[in-house]
C-alpha cells in the first residue's frame, strides 16, 4: 500500500475525483489516536451536483440490460478480491476492527456484488387477467431513479456494497455518504468502481459530516429513495427530512439483542457464541449480544465459563494477527460506553470482569476498553435498555421461558434475538413470540445475504438484503395493453 498520505481524500462525483468546497475533517486511527488523513468536505452545492450527475446517468444506466449491469458488478467483485488485503488494512486503520474481522468484511463486500449480479435474470413481474377481451395487464418492476445512501462507521466497506450493489443491478444510480469517521474504505471502493469502468454518475461518493452533507442529501428533492444505516435519533431526523419531499426511506437502525440460554443447551457452544456475539468488532455490531439471559439452573456455570473465556481474549493492536479485540472507534464512543457502565455500577451492578480502560493498553493514544461483564442487574436498568454498542455485556438469570421472552420483548428495539436450546417447543415459542426481525437459534450472526435484514420498532423501517431488500430499490408499473383493435368496452356494455 502506498502511504496513507497518498490515499484519496476527495469525493467521487460524476466519474471524477473532486476537491471539496467546504473545508476538511480529520480521520483518526482509533488504535493510536493519530490523525490518518484530512478529508475534504463537499458543500451542499456539490451534493446537488452529485445528484444531478446521478440523474443524468440514470437514463442510460437503467436502459442497459441487467446482464450488462451485472458484468460491471462482477468486475467490481473481482477487483475487491484482488485488492482484498489492502482494503482490509484500510478498514482496520480507520475503524479499529481486527485484521481477521476486516478480511471477513472485505470478502462480504465482494460477495454482495456477485450476489446481486445474480438478480440480472431474476427481477420478475406479474401477468394478470384483464376485465376485457383483447387486453393484457401486467405489472413490471422498474428502477426507481436516484438513491441517496448514508452509512455508519462500524462496517465502512461492506455497507457500501450493501447499498450500491442492489441499486446497480436494478438500474438505479446512487449518491452515497460514508460516515465522517471512516470515509477511506468508501473512497477505496470508489477507486474500484472507477477501475471497473462504471459509467460516470452511476455511483457517487460524497464526504462530509452528517449535519452538513447528510442533511443536504436527505433534504434534496432530486432523491427518489433514501436508505440509511445508523442510529435511531439520526434515522428519525432523516425520516422527517424525507417527509418534506415524500421520499421513501429504508432505515436500518440500532438493536438490543437478547441472547437467551436455556438450561438444556450445549453450554460450551452457548458460551463461545455469546462471547463472539458480544465482543466481535469490539461490540460495535447492530445485531450483537446486548443482553445475555441465562436460565438459573446453569447461570453460575455459564457465568464462570463466560468470564474465563472473556479473560482469554487478547485485546491488542488490530493489525496484529493474534488480536481478538481492537479499540473502540472514537473517544466519544469510548466515553459513552464507560458512562453506561459507571451508571450501572451506581445503580447496584457488579463488575464480574473488566469495567474500564485496560491498565496495560496496547497503545497509550488509542480508544481501548476492557471486555466487561456486568451482573446483579434488573431488566429496567439503562444498561439493559439502551444500546451499548461496545464490549460490555450484562448477564441476567431467569427462571422460565415466559420470563425470558418478557425481558427480551421489553425493549423498544427489535432487530435480532438469539436462543440456545435443543427443546423444539421452546424454539417454536421463541420463533412465534420474539418481537424482532431476525431470530438466530443455536448460532451467532452475521446475517446472510439472501435473508432479510430489517428491524421492528425503533430498529427501523424497511430493510436490506435478499430479494425483499432489493424491492426497496424498485417500483412497480402496471401496463394495460388493449390489442383488440376496438375501444375497451365498459363491463355493462360487454354483457
Ligand atoms: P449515526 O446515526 O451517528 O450516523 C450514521 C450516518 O448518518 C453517518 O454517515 C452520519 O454522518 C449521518 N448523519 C448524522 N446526522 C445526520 C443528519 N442530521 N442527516 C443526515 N445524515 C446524518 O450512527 P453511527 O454512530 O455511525 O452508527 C452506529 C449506529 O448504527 C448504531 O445504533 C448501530 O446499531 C446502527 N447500525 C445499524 C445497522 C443495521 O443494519 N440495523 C448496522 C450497523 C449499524
Amino acid at each position: 500500500m502506498e502511504t496513507i498520505r497518498d490515499m484519496e481524500n476527495r469525493s467521487y462525483i460524476n466519474g471524477r475525483w473532486v476537491d471539496g468546497d467546504d473545508g476538511t475533517f480529520d480521520v483518526i486511527n482509533p488504535a493510536t489516536g493519530e490523525i490518518l488523513r484530512s478529508v475534504q468536505q463537499v458543500s451542499g452545492a456539490q451534493v446537488d451536483e452529485a445528484i444531478v450527475a446521478a440523474r443524468r446517468a440514470f437514463a442510460s444506466w437503467s436502459a442497459r440490460s441487467p446482464l450488462e449491469r451485472a458484468q460491471y458488478m462482477r468486475r467490481i467483485a473481482a477487483l475487491a478480491r484482488r485488492d482484498a488485503e489492502r482494503l482490509a488494512r484500510v478498514v482496520v486503520i480507520e475503524q479499529g476492527k481486527t485484521i481477521r474481522e476486516a478480511r471477513g468484511e472485505v470478502a462480504a463486500t465482494a460477495e454482495f456484488f456477485d450476489y446481486f449480479a445474480e438478480f440480472a435474470r431474476r427481477i420478475q413481474g406479474e401477468i394478470l387477467p384483464s376485465d376485457f377481451a383483447g387486453e393484457q395487464i401486467w405489472i413490471q418492476r422498474v428502477a426507481l431513479g436516484v438513491v441517496g445512501a448514508i452509512i455508519p462507521w462500524n462496517y465502512p466497506s461492506v455497507l457500501v456494497a450493501r447499498k450500491v450493489a442492489p441499486a446497480m443491478i436494478v438500474g438505479d444510480t446512487i449518491v452515497l455518504k460514508p460516515h465522517e469517521m471512516t470515509p477511506l474504505s468508501a473512497l477505496e471502493m470508489a477507486r474500484i468502481f472507477d477501475e471497473a469502468g462504471v459509467p460516470a454518475g452511476v455511483v457517487n461518493i460524497v464526504n462530509g459530516v452528517g449535519r452538513c452533507v447528510g442533511e443536504a442529501l436527505t433534504a434534496a428533492p432530486g432523491i427518489d429513495m433514501l436508505t440509511m444505516t445508523g442510529s435511531v435519533p439520526t434515522g428519525k431526523r432523516i425520516m422527517a427530512a424525507a417527509a418534506a419531499n415524500l421520499t421513501p426511506v429504508s432505515l436500518e437502525l440500532g438493536g438490543k439483542a437478547p441472547f437467551i440460554v436455556m438450561a438444556d443447551s450445549d453450554l460450551d457452544v452457548a458460551v463461545r457464541s455469546a462471547v463472539t456475539s458480544r465482543f466481535m468488532n469490539c461490540g460495535q455490531v447492530c445485531i450483537c449480544n446486548e443482553r445475555t439471559l441465562v436460565q438459573r439452573d446453569v447461570y453460575d456455570a455459564f457465568l464462570e465459563r463466560f468470564v474465563a473465556a472473556t479473560r482469554n481474549l487478547k485485546v491488542g493492536m488490530p493489525l496484529d494477527e493474534r488480536t481478538d479485540m481492537g479499540p473502540k472507534v472514537s473517544r466519544g464512543e469510548l466515553d459513552k460506553v464507560h458512562a453506561l457502565v459507571e451508571e450501572a455500577i451506581d445503580m447496584g451492578a457488579t463488575v464480574a470482569y473488566g469495567g474500564g480502560r485496560p491498565a496495560d493498553a496496547p497503545n497509550a493514544g488509542g480508544y481501548w476498553y476492557s471486555p466487561t461483564v456486568l451482573t446483579g442487574l434488573d431488566a429496567g436498568m439503562p444498561v439493559m435498555q439502551r444500546e451499548i454498542f461496545g464490549p460490555v455485556v450484562p448477564i441476567v438469570p431467569f427462571d422460565t421461558l415466559d420470563e425470558a421472552l418478557a425481558i427480551a420483548n421489553g425493549s423498544r428495539y427489535g432487530l435480532s434475538a438469539y436462543l440456545f436450546t435443543n427443546d423444539v417447543r421452546a424454539i417454536m415459542r421463541a420463533v412465534n413470540e420474539l418481537e424482532s426481525g431476525e431470530v438466530y437459534v443455536n448460532r451467532v450472526g452475521p446475517e446472510s445475504l439472501q435473508g432479510f435484514h430489517g428491524g421492528y420498532g425503533d430498529s427501523g423501517v424497511g430493510g436490506d438484503d435478499g430479494m425483499h431488500g432489493l424491492e426497496a430499490y424498485l417500483r412497480k408499473k402496471t401496463i394495460y395493453l388493449n390489442y383488440s383493435g376496438a375501444p375497451t368496452a365498459p363491463i355493462a356494455d360487454a354483457c
